[in-house]
C-alpha cells in the first residue's frame, strides 16, 4: 500500500531508546524555526481619514494580520506585507512542531513501555539465576 510509506520507521526494528527519541527530537526542534501559531488572514480594516474613498467604496484597506488565542487570550498583530512569507513558513513550522510532539508521545509510550517490560524479563531472570 502506497500509504503505508509515509511510515518513517519501522515497526519491528529494535526499539528506540528514550535518550535516542529525545536527541531525534531536539534535532528535530531545532530547525523548527522561526515558529508561530493561528492564522494568517487579509482583513479588511478602515483607517481614520475623513473622507476616504477606498473606506467609502467599502474596499477599505486590506492588510495581513496574525490572529489566534495564547492561552485564554486572544491575539491579533497586523502583519506588513513582506513579512508574509516568513510567517507564513513559521505556521507551517508550528503545524509541525504540533506533528512531532504528537509523534514523540507514542514513540516515547512504546519505548518506555519496552523498557519497563525488558526490565522486567531481566528481573524475573536474575531472580531465576540464583548466585552461589
Ligand atoms: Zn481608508
Amino acid at each position: 500500500m502506497p500509504a503505508m510509506q509515509r511510515r518513517k520507521q519501522p515497526r519491528q526494528a529494535r526499539q528506540e531508546s528514550t535518550e535516542e527519541l529525545r536527541q531525534e527530537f531536539l534535532a528535530a526542534v531545532s530547525k523548527l524555526w522561526p515558529v508561530a501559531g493561528g492564522s494568517l488572514s487579509l482583513r479588511k480594516s478602515s483607517c481614520i481619514r475623513e473622507r476616504c474613498t477606498a473606506c467609502e467604496s467599502g474596499m477599505g484597506h486590506p492588510r495581513y494580520g496574525l490572529w489566534g488565542r495564547s492561552g485564554t487570550e486572544r491575539f491579533s498583530l497586523y502583519i506588513a506585507e513582506e513579512l508574509v512569507p516568513e510567517l507564513e513558513q513559521a505556521l507551517l513550522n508550528g503545524q509541525a512542531l504540533q506533528q512531532l510532539v504528537r509523534e514523540m508521545g507514542v514513540r516515547y509510550t512504546q519505548a518506555r513501555r519496552s523498557e519497563r517490560s525488558e526490565q522486567q524479563s531481566k528481573r524475573q531472570s536474575s531472580s531465576r539465576r540464583k548466585k552461589s
